[in-house]
């Protein structure tokens, strides 16, 4: 199949993946007049019948636990991230079916969803932009290669998937976190009111603010015509939902995508690679797998936009291997797979909070506090560069103390009813330094389907590993500071992945022998080849990135159809 040339393009573009920034191209380019065809992986899914939450907390499962046998042989991997249980357990891929290889003593933990939608569907919906002091760090310290764009030229597009979104926040007025477009922010509990009283008193510096999250607070008018509606406080959010209440490629972007009625989606099929004419040196289409079937076909557009998420782009990328990229498309740096950066969590510190006893709070808030980076800014680094930033949150430890408790009867029935009392949690959020050696490869195995299996390598280096361990101590310090009692810090022991943050395997850089990509999310080597998922970061910052995913799609879709429309690509 691959030696035979590509019909007639039928579509102006071609999107691989329907996940978080998959999303975003096919709307922005379909809103632009663009036939856009859509190709995702995994299995179609109802937006709102497909979800499980509906379904109450004492109705799951196991209590939410996943069977150990079917864990130890299905989902070894994907069992490692929080927000894996019987409710969601069909979110994540099973690790029996999508092999990967890592060095024995260089462990990844890959999570992912094969769905439509992707991790849309379970992300934390925590968005933070990025600043300029972000995308300049790389210039000034010179680890990573510049960033071909700089806050200004990202703003008006953080603007613009904000506005579509609906991220609610409180605006504070920092440069190293600019504020956005916010609907209203979700209260702090009175614990944390308390808590960002006496953090400004003592650390003035450290600046506290309300979570900033992809949630429904107040929706607009353009959020509400495409059927969704204001949060309702359930923290179910990993299970779909079907209020529509939180961002999501199923509750916004594809439904305004293919109300254009210029997008046509097709679900079950795997890209294997991107097929490219030496002569025309464009990419031409696609080679496209049938996961049920196994039947193989090939798809034409003037344009591709990989947003397969990071490894799968670095992976059809490597796949994409000719004769004119012997060592895979695009990459003449040698950058493609290079440079994974992941944030480092699992960081911080949990306490019992003093006194509030005669306080609650009201429903079950999806969301929690956020304090900015200050390390490296006001306040120094103990021996490493950049920095990072925390979110947090308080709880009262009501019935779910019980939770893995053995009892019965009245006693330890009346024991679930007590409300207990207050927990306040720190985890923090550091920035990776992006290194060559931590790379994606492609591994000898094959996968069912006859697709090499990536091999993941990927370690901290000395400046991530200074920066946890301050982390956990100034996590520590703030706790004992608000009078904190049984404070357990962090083990910091988890494996890279674990941020389900991964970025940077085709970068953006202004330099074409050290880069990936150009200012546009452009290939340098194949002018109509863009990739904007997350592969395409220069740098990290330590702020969550799936809302810098949006915009920096939102704005090469722009471009990427402007250079269609001029004959340009
Ligand atoms: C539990 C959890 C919590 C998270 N919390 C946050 C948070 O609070 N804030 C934040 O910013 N981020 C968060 N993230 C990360 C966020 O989900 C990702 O950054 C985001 O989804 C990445 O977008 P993407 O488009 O690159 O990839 P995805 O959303 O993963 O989408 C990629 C899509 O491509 C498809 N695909 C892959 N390979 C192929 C192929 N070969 N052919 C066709 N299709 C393919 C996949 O099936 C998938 O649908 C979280 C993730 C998880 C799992």
């Amino acid at each position: 199949m691959t030696g035979k040339s590509a019909p007639e393009p039928v579509f102006d573009a071609i999107v691989v993946g329907s996940g978080m920034s998959g999303g975003w191209a096919a709307k922005e380019l379909g809103e632009r007049g663009l036939k856009v065809l859509v190709i995702e992986r995994g299995r179609h899914v109802e937006h709102g019948a497909d979800y499980t939450d509906t379904q109450n907390p004492w109705e799951d499962q196991n209590w939410g636990r996943v069977n150990e046998d079917e864990v130890a042989r299905d989902y070894f991997v994907q069992s490692r991230c929080y927000a894996f249980g019987t409710p969601t357990k069909h979110w994540w891929v099973k690790d029996s079916d999508h092999p990967y290889t890592t060095p024995d003593d260089r462990h990844f933990s890959w999570i992912r969803g094969y769905h439509l939608g992707g991790r849309s569907l379970m992300w934390g919906r925590q968005t933070y932009r990025l600043s300029e002091m972000d995308l300049a760090a790389n210039a000034k310290d010179g680890h990573g290669v510049d960033w071909p764009i700089r806050y200004g030229d990202l703003a008006p597009w953080y603007d613009h998937v904000e506005t579509f979104a609906g991220i609610s926040g409180q605006a504070e007025g920092l440069e190293q976190l600019p504020d956005g477009k916010f609907l209203p922010p979700m209260e702090l509990t009175s614990v944390e009111k308390d808590f960002k009283a006496k953090l400004a008193a003592k650390y003035p510096t450290r600046r506290m603010t309300n979570g900033r999250c992809a949630h429904l607070t107040k929706p607009t008018e353009e959020q509400q015509a495409l059927g969704r509606t204001q949060c309702q406080y359930r923290s179910m959010c990993e299970r779909g939902c079907s209020f529509g209440a939180y961002f999501s490629s199923l509750s916004a972007t594809l439904p305004a995508a293919l109300a254009t009625g210029n997008v046509t989606v097709l679900t079950d099929a795997i890209v294997e690679r991107v097929i490219y004419d030496p002569k025309s040196r464009r990419a031409t289409g696609v080679r496209v797998i049938d996961q049920n079937t196994n039947a193989g076909s090939i798809h034409s557009a003037r344009m591709i936009f990989l947003n397969a998420s990071t490894i799968g782009t670095a992976q059809i990328l490597l796949n994409s291997a000719s004769e004119a990229f012997p060592t895979g498309l695009a990459n003449r740096s040698d950058a493609v797979g290079r440079y994974l950066i992941d944030h480092m969590t699992g960081l911080g510190a949990i306490g019992t909070y003093p006194g509030f006893d005669d306080f609650y709070y009201r429903g079950r808030r999806p969301n929690g506090f956020y304090i900015a980076r200050y390390r490296n800014l006001a306040e120094p680094g103990d021996g490493y560069i950049r920095g990072y930033a925390y979110q947090g949150g308080t709880f009262r430890n009501a019935w779910r103390r019980g939770v893995g408790e053995a009892g019965v009867g009245t006693e330890f029935k009346a024991k679930r009813r007590e409300v207990g009392p207050w927990s306040m949690w720190l985890s923090g959020f550091g920035e990776m330094l992006p290194r060559p050696d931590n790379r994606v490869t492609l591994g000898k195995q094959r996968d069912k389907w006859g697709i090499p299996i990536v091999h993941i390598e990927c370690s901290l280096g000395d400046n991530d590993r200074r920066m946890m361990k301050q982390i956990n101590a100034d996590a520590k310090e703030m706790l004992e500071m608000a009078g904190c009692t049984d404070i357990v810090v962090y083990p910091g022991d988890r494996n890279v992945g674990l941020g389900v943050h991964e970025m940077g395997t085709a970068r953006m850089g202004r330099d074409p022998a050290t880069s990936v990509l150009n200012g546009f999310n452009q290939a340098h080597d194949v002018p109509n080849l863009f990739i904007t998922d997350g592969a395409c970061m220069a740098s990290s910052g330590c702020q969550n990135p799936s809302l810098t995913y949006m915009a920096i799609t939102a704005r090469a879709a722009h471009h990427a159809a402007e250079f269609l429309r001029e004959g340009k690509i």
